[in-house]
């Protein structure tokens, strides 16, 4: 892995750390943030806004809040899905590097 650098200081010496928690984490994060009920919440607001029924502003935004999360969890997957975490031993740093597929 002598070809893998340390994004902040160039250095390569580094250590490949535990993977796994982290995109567990990112989609717990994702899940808090666009929780399909805040989203039928949000949709409510904008329904009573712009006049329409606020059921339909409920319904839209759950679809809204279903279909970001599975856009993101595809990039994600795609991205990251192969990543792996490593430490600078010398700055301490954390980052993840991509493995070429
Ligand atoms: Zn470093």
């Amino acid at each position: 892995m002598s070809f893998i650098h340390c994004p902040y200081c160039q250095s390569a010496n580094i250590k490949q750390t535990e993977s796994g928690h982290p995109h567990e984490q990112y989609f717990e994060q994702l899940r808090h943030f666009i929780s399909p009920a805040q989203m039928a919440l949000f949709g409510i607001k904008i329904a009573k806004k712009t006049g329409a029924p606020p059921l339909a502003g409920a319904v839209v935004g759950v679809v809204i809040a279903g279909v970001l999360v599975m856009v993101s969890q595809y990039c994600f997957e795609r991205h990251y899905g192969n990543a792996m975490n490593f430490i600078c031993q010398d700055c301490q740093q954390h980052f993840a590097w991509a493995k070429p597929n």
